[in-house]
Protein backbone atom coordinates (compact mmCIF):
# COMPACT_ATOMS: atom_id res chain seq x y z
CA UNK A 1 0.00 0.00 0.00
CA UNK A 2 1.09 3.81 -0.76
CA UNK A 3 2.19 5.85 1.82
CA UNK A 4 -0.54 8.78 2.10
CA UNK A 5 -3.04 6.82 -0.18
CA UNK A 6 -6.58 5.70 1.04
CA UNK A 7 -6.10 2.09 1.13
CA UNK A 8 -9.56 1.37 1.68
CA UNK A 9 -10.60 -2.44 0.44
CA UNK A 10 -13.41 -3.74 -0.66
CA UNK A 11 -14.26 -7.32 -2.60
CA UNK A 12 -15.14 -7.78 -6.08
CA UNK A 13 -17.25 -10.90 -6.32
CA UNK A 14 -17.96 -12.07 -10.04
CA UNK A 15 -20.98 -13.95 -10.69
CA UNK A 16 -22.46 -16.03 -13.35
CA UNK A 17 -25.63 -17.81 -14.08
CA UNK A 18 -25.64 -21.31 -14.24
CA UNK A 19 -26.71 -22.79 -17.69
CA UNK A 20 -30.49 -23.40 -17.49
CA UNK A 21 -31.07 -22.68 -14.18
CA UNK A 22 -31.65 -19.30 -12.54
CA UNK A 23 -29.01 -19.64 -9.71
CA UNK A 24 -25.92 -17.53 -9.52
CA UNK A 25 -22.76 -18.55 -8.61
CA UNK A 26 -19.19 -16.75 -7.89
CA UNK A 27 -16.58 -17.48 -10.29
CA UNK A 28 -14.20 -15.09 -9.41
CA UNK A 29 -13.31 -12.93 -5.99
CA UNK A 30 -11.01 -9.77 -6.40
CA UNK A 31 -9.40 -7.93 -3.93
CA UNK A 32 -9.92 -3.99 -4.67
CA UNK A 33 -7.73 -1.38 -2.76
CA UNK A 34 -8.65 2.31 -3.09
CA UNK A 35 -5.14 4.09 -4.73
CA UNK A 36 -6.28 7.67 -4.27
CA UNK A 37 -4.85 10.07 -1.53
CA UNK A 38 -6.10 9.89 1.70
CA UNK A 39 -9.31 11.85 2.54
CA UNK A 40 -10.10 12.09 -1.58
CA UNK A 41 -13.83 13.16 -2.11
CA UNK A 42 -16.19 10.65 -3.50
CA UNK A 43 -15.88 7.04 -4.40
CA UNK A 44 -12.85 4.54 -3.50
CA UNK A 45 -11.48 3.42 -6.60
CA UNK A 46 -8.79 0.88 -7.73
CA UNK A 47 -7.09 1.84 -10.35
CA UNK A 48 -5.70 -1.47 -11.32
CA UNK A 49 -8.95 -2.80 -11.75
CA UNK A 50 -11.28 -0.01 -12.94
CA UNK A 51 -14.14 -0.24 -10.48
CA UNK A 52 -15.34 2.11 -7.93
CA UNK A 53 -17.62 1.59 -4.63
CA UNK A 54 -19.23 4.06 -2.12
CA UNK A 55 -17.63 4.81 0.87
CA UNK A 56 -19.37 2.92 4.14
CA UNK A 57 -20.10 5.09 7.10
CA UNK A 58 -17.87 3.79 9.57
CA UNK A 59 -15.02 2.02 9.73
CA UNK A 60 -11.68 1.91 8.52
CA UNK A 61 -11.93 -0.51 5.52
CA UNK A 62 -8.74 -1.76 6.27
CA UNK A 63 -10.67 -4.75 8.54
CA UNK A 64 -12.34 -7.79 6.88
CA UNK A 65 -15.45 -7.53 8.82
CA UNK A 66 -15.66 -3.36 7.13
CA UNK A 67 -15.08 -4.43 3.38
CA UNK A 68 -17.74 -3.57 1.39
CA UNK A 69 -18.46 -6.51 -1.42
CA UNK A 70 -19.13 -5.45 -5.11
CA UNK A 71 -21.14 -8.30 -6.78
CA UNK A 72 -20.83 -8.10 -10.69
CA UNK A 73 -22.92 -10.44 -12.81
CA UNK A 74 -21.26 -11.83 -15.99
CA UNK A 75 -22.93 -14.19 -18.49
CA UNK A 76 -21.26 -15.69 -20.76
CA UNK A 77 -21.97 -15.54 -24.28
ZN1 LIG B 1 -10.55 5.68 -1.04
Amino acid sequence: MIVGACGHKAVLVITRTVEGTSTSVARKRVELSCGLPENHPGKHRDEVHGEEWEKKRGGTGTRDSDRPTILRHEDET
